[in-house]
């Protein structure tokens, strides 16, 4: 039976990069060693439409992509204007966000519901920060990447960063609900469960 008081539950999507470069097998260990686990797991080639219904809509979420960039360019001196024609985050935003649909389309995914005791912050933290080129040693992204929006942008690409985590429960809730039917989510017990918490 789910522990609802204990647990909570998050989304995670390995990206077609993490697929492709064969660490399904690394960032699951990194998940599962930490003492998370697994309640559900599948590989799929999404649509663009799915992608799309991941990812939120709402404008102070395509700002805060473009932000990233821009971000990135005030560090390292560059000029939005020159180098993509704006400097409106939001319009950032929004060619970043179609760039996504095509990332996240170019190969397959394997998407899974990760279950344990602050399981979305956790797992952020085993991930670490969207950008890789800032992402900390130890972590997901800093011990495997190395890309920045400064490079994927003149690209016209979105960031390879590996892997995807729920941010908040919303998030949470909302992936899940898109990705998972209640049957495809499993209910076990790990037999540490009664000496680590
Ligand atoms: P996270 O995946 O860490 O939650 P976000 O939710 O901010 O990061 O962004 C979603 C994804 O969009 C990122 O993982 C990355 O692949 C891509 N992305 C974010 N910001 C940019 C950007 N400025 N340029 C290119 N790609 C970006
Ligand atoms: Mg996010």
């Amino acid at each position: 039976m789910e522990n609802t008081e204990k647990f909570e539950r998050t989304c995670v999507i390995i990206k077609p990069d993490g697929v492709m470069r064969g660490l399904i097998g690394e960032i699951i260990k990194r998940i599962e060693q930490r003492g998370l686990k697994i309640v559900a797991l599948s590989m799929i080639w999404a649509k663009k439409e799915q992608i799309d219904s991941h990812y939120p809509k709402d404008s102070e979420w395509i700002k805060r992509l473009g932000e990233k960039t821009l971000g990135t360019y005030r560090k390292y001196g560059l000029d939005p204007i020159k180098e993509l024609g704006t400097d409106d985050p939001y319009k950032i935003g929004l060619e970043v966000r179609s760039w996504l649909l095509e990332y996240m389309t170019s190969g397959p995914l394997v998407k899974m519901v990760v279950e344990g005791i602050h399981a979305i912050d956790m797992v952020r933290k085993i991930v670490g920060s969207s950008i890789p080129a800032n992402a900390e040693m130890g972590t997901i992204r800093g011990d495997f990447s190395v890309d920045s929006p400064d490079i994927a942008n003149r690209e016209k690409r979105a960031i390879h960063n590996l892997i995807h985590a729920s941010e908040t429960p919303q998030e949470a809730r909302h992936e899940i609900e898109l990705w998972f039917s209640p049957e495809e989510i499993f209910y076990y017990k790990r037999t540490e469960e009664n000496l680590m918490f």
